[in-house]
């Protein structure tokens, strides 16, 4: 009984770092360019986070209205950050 409710603790929070880190959170400083265009499914329609230069897939990301354009957000993290200062990444 005990291994089963450690499988399912593991699940969870596995299943919320996915969720809240973008799973690729570690890497934001190493990949500042590379993610864009490396997929070509063009089965969902996919922004860039403007924070972390992320690709993000608009069915499950965070928009938010800014000066008349939606943003997208990797993560909730992401999505502070912008708020903090629209300014300085609704630029371009
Ligand atoms: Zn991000």
């Amino acid at each position: 009984m005990e291994l089963v409710a450690a499988l399912l603790i593991f699940g969870v929070v596995f299943y919320l770092l996915m969720r809240l880190g973008c799973g690729a959170r570690m890497v934001h400083g190493m990949t500042l360019s590379g993610s864009a265009g490396t997929r070509a499914g063009g089965e969902s329609v996919e922004t860039t986070d403007p924070v972390c230069g992320m690709t993000v897939e608009a069915a499950d990301s965070i928009s938010e209205e800014h000066g008349g354009r939606v943003f997208r957000f990797c993560s909730e993290d992401c999505h502070r950050r912008f708020k903090a200062h629209p300014e300085m990444y609704a630029k371009s």
